[in-house]
């Protein structure tokens, strides 16, 4: 059989556009869409399964999931008054098809964002509309494995220059809003892994993310008592929670610092030592090895990522996170040997950790000793070391607070 005639086409086509463009607000005309039949042959194919949303006043963060990698675009639309219509950002993921509810708008009612309207805009194309409440700067990154794509929306931006239709995505990402220095008032803290997700596993058995939860519960606790400082965890338990979604908690917190904490693993039962990240293009292929291991995906999608990020980590704060990563590692590394002697510095280095990027505040990884190492897998859980550890955490982050103050009173 043919498919429709052009006409038809046509009327299918332009009836979806005023579903997704003209839809009023606020599910007084919901949009009718429902997820197409997969085509003969293309069942598995991509889909757009779901999308889930983390908001605070100056900042939401959009996470759509994919079942695949999927080619897409972004368009802004500026406010149009006399159609009732708000500023919008809308996504085309194309060669995909819904493989989620659309029939209602998923409302966010932030101060950045009203709500967002999903529907089959073409038989190949999905459409993601986001009804903004003004102009807002925003910025896509593609993560694999499972494939996700994330829509940073921040506070600002005053529209000049933006042409009713513009394509965003190859346009390097506008810079970033100057958040003031004012010493640290909130750090979030994210012990990796959880759940469904172990992280390394090392000798004896032991799971490098319940190492990693009861260091993080100690820090959090002698932050909070001894700098005055407010805490947040990523997870206070054993739970699962996805790499994007912990920078998000911390953009949405709007923390002065992300400090992520995890143990190393190697093949190499001899391989032993502390490590300390930023987030960075690398070509350095342990490093690259290791962010694939932390990522949960294949040193090939690492690869590829290197050049989808080129314009998301030159505006991070990078020097900041240089900073705050040498504060501590010099400090781990001199706390502990000086308690138990032979620590190896592996010093200070970068790569592509997902769970760092669109970070908004200085943000850095942490491999705090090798798990698979029999001696150092043997004192991480031992709670005098555990411990050392947290205090040689503590000191860095008090030392790089001090720091800051020092820049601050110049
Ligand atoms: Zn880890």
């Amino acid at each position: 059989m043919r498919g429709p005639t052009s006409a038809k086409m046509v009327f299918q086509v332009s009836a979806l556009v005023w579903i997704l463009f003209a839809m009023p607000g606020n599910g007084a005309e919901p949009a009718k869409t429902k997820p197409a039949a997969p085509p003969d042959g293309e069942r598995g194919g991509r889909l757009l399964t779901r999308i889930r949303h983390t908001s605070s006043q100056s900042y939401t963060r959009v996470t759509m999931e994919l079942s695949t990698e999927v080619p897409y675009e972004i368009h802004f639309l500026k406010e149009e008054p006399g159609h009732q219509l708000p500023p919008r950002i809308y996504v085309d993921l194309l060669q995909t098809r819904l493989g989620m509810d659309s029939s209602q708008p998923i409302l966010v009612e932030d101060r950045l964002l009203r709500q967002v309207r999903v529907g089959q805009f073409a038989p190949n194309v999905v459409r993601v509309v986001l009804d903004l409440r003004s102009v807002s700067r925003h910025r896509a990154f593609l993560l694999p494995d499972p494939y996700r794509l994330v829509v940073d929306i921040h506070a600002g931006g005053n529209g000049t220059g933006l042409a009713a239709l513009e394509k965003r995505h190859s346009l390097p990402a506008p810079p970033m809003p100057q958040i003031p220095v004012a010493g640290l008032r909130k750090i979030v803290l994210d012990p990796g892994h959880g759940g469904k997700d172990p992280g390394a596993i090392g000798i004896g058995g032991v799971a490098e993310k319940d190492i990693v939860l009861r260091i993080a519960k100690k820090l959090a606790n002698k932050l909070k008592r001894e700098m005055g400082v407010q805490v947040v965890l990523t997870r206070q338990d054993d739970t699962f929670v996805p790499l994007e979604d912990r920078t998000a908690m911390a953009n949405a917190e709007e923390a002065d610092l992300f400090v992520s904490l995890h143990t190393n693993a190697s093949p190499n039962p001899g391989t032993r030592g502390i490590e300390t990240y930023y987030l960075d293009n690398t070509s350095d292929e342990a490093s690259i090895l290791l962010a694939a291991r932390e990522n949960g995906t294949s040193r090939r999608n690492i690869s590829d990522l290197q050049f989808i990020l080129s314009d998301l980590t030159q505006n991070s704060k990078l020097e900041d996170s240089i900073t705050l990563a040498h504060r501590l590692q010099s400090s781990l590394v001199s706390q502990l040997g000086h308690r138990y002697g032979d620590v190896k510095n592996l010093g200070v280095k970068k790569a592509l950790f997902y769970v760092l990027v669109g970070a908004r505040m200085p943000s850095v990884l942490s491999e705090l000793l090798f798990i698979t190492n029999k001696v150092e897998a043997r004192t991480l859980t031992q709670r005098a070391y555990q411990d050392a550890i947290v205090e040689g955490l503590f000191n860095g982050i008090k030392k790089y607070h001090e720091s800051l103050l020092v820049v601050k009173n110049l």
